[in-house]
């Protein structure tokens, strides 16, 4: 791996001289600045450095009831507004957004560690999306039916749901919200948002401009809190609260989905993903080894849709292995503001605790490590991990069930399409899945046959505002984006009109 051997960046005190008018230290509920009523707080550091970066409040039941209370009120005159005085309002957040995007990308590269380059990436789709959702509200059509009897007409219309309580992870601070926030708004919904306690100043930003931008009080509410479950309890107890919106993992989203079940609240959950990452025979290898980078590398490794197991086939092991340990070899390592970096550090302690873990197991089980295999101090104070290969993985190794969440490919060998498809589908998950061939048919029998919600043929990046991003399985339900995404932010009624 390049080694660029310093010391980080005082990536903090940047943060805090060039971007104060978006680095706020309050939760925003109606419209204004606030600390939690027991004015408790909690500390928000850099994974890069381990340092203190703000305290933000530590906000619990009563703070939330607070939020709520602000978004039920807000609602009624919110879903009521023409829907181009909406997307107006959600068009010019979205230019702000465009408008701050360095300041934006300093504050989530501090708060979150991925390279700058990434953050801006991630903005620039956080602020497509608002405004694909803010055109697809214009086309929120209702249906005329041929009446079912004499006299009458029947109409459907789509129509808001309530107040939205969203929950969001750390791994995309900002556009995971955007992605929820964007279409729950454009429709005429009320928001209640639930930041990740590592990443709650992404969030505070994204506030900030939406207020510029002219949102009434209320329709926006975030919530900042080391008490998460405090908080779920309390957006999913709430009969106001219609509908919940969670991205994270499987095991909270299976809790919030109980926990809104006494209410019968509507839900999506976008939760965890394990996916395979297929290089068949015939794949051109060079486009296969820059696929599988970008696709187990991007954020350290750390998204839901990473390259988790990566299937090689025999006739192509040995080429493909060489090659990609090259390509990985190469990957330059550090703090996120630094000029090249395209690995930053993971979130935390417990990250690094984790990908240890996984490795131990794998090469317990007959793994070799052959490049990296350990955290690195090289960077400073930081969460660091070398970005690792290891091979050949098999079914049996922990990493072959679970996320790894980590910079760490593991290469499984595999001899024909039947056995890998079977293997690929081999778990409870069914988030992205890829593949790289160059035959045809095979590109539409694999296809077919994986059990996934998004899949990649000989491409790794298949998140847009423009396509319908969710999964199957236990990697949950709903879709973001894409011509789908205000029906989950919307409710369908029927109208029958008499005496015509
Ligand atoms: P991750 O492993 O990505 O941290 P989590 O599912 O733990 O995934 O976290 C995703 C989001 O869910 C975060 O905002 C976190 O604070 C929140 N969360 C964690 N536990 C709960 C819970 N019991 N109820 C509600 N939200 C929770």
């Amino acid at each position: 791996m390049a080694t660029t051997k310093k010391k980080p960046a005082k990536a903090e005190t940047h943060a805090q001289n060039d971007n104060a008018h978006l680095l706020k230290n309050r939760a925003y509920i109606n419209g204004a600045w606030v600390s939690a009523k027991n004015k408790k707080t909690f500390d928000v550091t850099n994974p890069a450095t381990q340092e203190k970066i703000a305290s933000v409040p530590d906000c619990n039941a009563a703070d939330t009831k607070a939020a709520i209370d602000a978004a039920f009120t807000a609602f009624p005159a919110w879903r009521k507004t023409l829907v181009k005085d909406r997307a107006n309002i959600l068009r010019k957040w979205a230019a702000l957004i465009e408008a701050n995007i360095d300041v934006l990308a300093n504050i989530l590269t501090t708060e979150q560690g991925k390279p700058l380059a990434e953050s801006k990436v991630e903005i620039s789709g956080g602020a497509a999306m608002i405004e694909w959702a803010a055109e697809e509200a214009r086309r929120m059509y209702g249906d005329t039916i041929p009446a079912f009897k004499d006299g009458a007409r029947v109409i459907t219309t789509r129509e808001p749901i309530g107040v939205v309580g969203a929950i969001t992870p750390w791994n995309f601070p900002h556009s995971m919200i955007t992605r929820k926030v964007g279409p729950a708004i454009a429709a005429g919904n009320t928001v209640v948002l639930k930041p990740a306690e590592a990443t709650p100043l992404s969030a505070l930003a994204l506030a900030a401009l939406a207020h510029q931008a002219g949102l009434p009080k209320g329709v926006l509410n975030i919530v900042t809190s080391a008490q998460a479950k405090v908080v779920g309890a309390t957006l999913t107890g709430d009969d106001r609260v219609r509908k919940i919106s969670f991205t994270g993992s499987t095991e909270v989203g299976r809790l919030l989905v109980a926990q809104s079940a006494p209410t019968l609240k509507k839900v999506s959950m976008e939760l965890g993903g394990n996916a395979p990452f297929i290089v068949f025979d015939d794949a051109d290898l060079e486009k296969a080894v820059a696929g599988a980078i970008a696709s187990k590398f991007r954020n350290a490794g750390q998204t839901c849709i990473c390259a988790n197991r990566l299937y090689v086939q025999k006739g192509i092991y040995t080429e493909f292995l060489k090659s990609f340990q090259k390509s990985i070899e190469k990957l330059k390592l550090g703090t996120g503001q630094e000029k090249g970096v395209q690995i930053g550090p993971l979130i935390n302690h417990d990250a690094i605790d984790k990908v240890t873990a996984l490795l131990k197991d794998a090469t317990g089980k007959g793994a070799k490590v052959l490049t990296g295999g350990h955290k690195t101090d090289d960077y400073g104070l930081g969460w660091f991990f070398e970005p690792t290969l290891i091979a050949p993985a098999n079914q049996k190794m922990r990493l072959a069930r679970e996320e790894i969440f980590g910079p760490v490919a593991a290469i499984f060998p595999f001899k024909t399409e039947e056995e890998v498809i079977k293997r690929a589908n081999d778990t409870e998950f069914g988030l992205a899945a890829y593949f790289y061939t160059k035959d045809l048919g095979r590109a539409f029998r694999v296809a077919e046959g994986l059990e996934y919600g998004m899949v990649g043929v000989n491409e790794p990046v298949v998140s847009s505002e423009s396509i319908p991003f969710g999964g199957v399985k236990q990697s949950g339900y709903g879709r973001e984006g894409g011509p789908q995404s205000l029906e989950d932010y919307s409710l369908l009624k029927y109208t029958l009109l008499g005496g015509i």
